[in-house]
């Protein structure tokens, strides 16, 4: 079976704050078809390759490649259009709007016409209810977001970028803060889409459900990766063990 190739491809991207380096010449890889997971100690450059494949910062040196483009000089919608969704670490949903409006929010125009209308209708509002029946919470549809669970929210603001039909989708600590009841069903949610074709890339501080959930495994150091592979060899790394020990 041929491989698929890669879907994300990070070439030598640094990032830099002032003095501090958050991301060193980094090269990241994430192959199509894959559920890939970046781990690492805390402030080690990982939320911020996140926001430079966004395009919520921009990269002071090298280039980053989506499903065979250049994206990063193109603005996070356009790179959202392409097909490149991500949820936060802390969701950012509209806490007094519905859930269903929510999760129309960020197709065009969706938020206004929702506001003037109170109502979301039609093809639209089919999908989303889809969706939303997809992660469980179809019932809360027209609750406002703010009455759920912060880990409902963030199943709330998963199905919102699957309305986007991304292609990859940024998963940012999905299961912090969550109750651990939800964290196996935020994994079996990731299981399905992925079998449905999505690719996704993870940051996660939860190590047994990254271990059970992604494949590979890159692990940063410092703005860059120190580690890469299958679970079951990222586990015995001393590398890896080294670099959370020391943090
Ligand atoms: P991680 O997500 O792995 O915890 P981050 O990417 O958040 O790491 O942070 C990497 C480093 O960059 C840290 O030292 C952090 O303090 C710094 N940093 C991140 N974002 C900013 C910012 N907007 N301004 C200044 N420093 C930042």
């Amino acid at each position: 079976e041929a491989p698929p190739g890669p879907i994300l491809e990070v070439r030598g991207v640094s990032k830099g704050f002032g003095g501090l380096v958050a991301v060193d010449g980094t090269d990241v890889t994430v192959q199509r078809g894959s559920v890939t997971a970046l781990i690492g100690p805390n402030g080690s450059g990982k939320t911020t390759l996140f926001n430079l494949v966004t395009g919520a910062m921009r990269a002071d040196a090298g280039e980053i490649w989506f499903d065979g483009r250049r994206i990063d000089r193109l603005p996070p919608w356009t790179r959202g259009h392409l097909g490149l969704g991500r949820t936060f670490q802390v969701t950012r949903l509209f806490r007094s709007m519905t859930v269903l409006q929510n999760v129309v929010a960020p197709l065009p125009d969706a938020r206004w016409r929702t506001m003037l209308a109170g109502a979301v209708r039609g093809h639209e509002a089919d999908r989303a209810r889809e969706l939303l029946g997809f992660v469980g919470l179809a019932r809360f549809a027209d609750q406002p977001a703010g009455s759920l669970s912060y880990g409902q929210q963030k199943l709330v603001e998963l199905a919102q970028v699957l309305m986007m039909e991304p292609k990859l989708v940024l998963l940012d600590e999905p299961a912090g803060g969550v109750n651990p009841s939800l964290v196996g069903r935020i994994c079996d949610i990731v299981r399905g889409l992925n079998e449905q074709g999505v690719t996704f890339l993870v940051v996660e501080h939860n190590i047994p459900m990254v271990l059970g959930l992604c494949d590979p495994v890159v692990v940063f150091s410092r703005g860059r990766p120190i580690a890469e592979g299958p679970p079951a060899a990222i586990r015995n790394d001393p590398l890896v063990l080294d670099a959370y020990l020391g943090e």
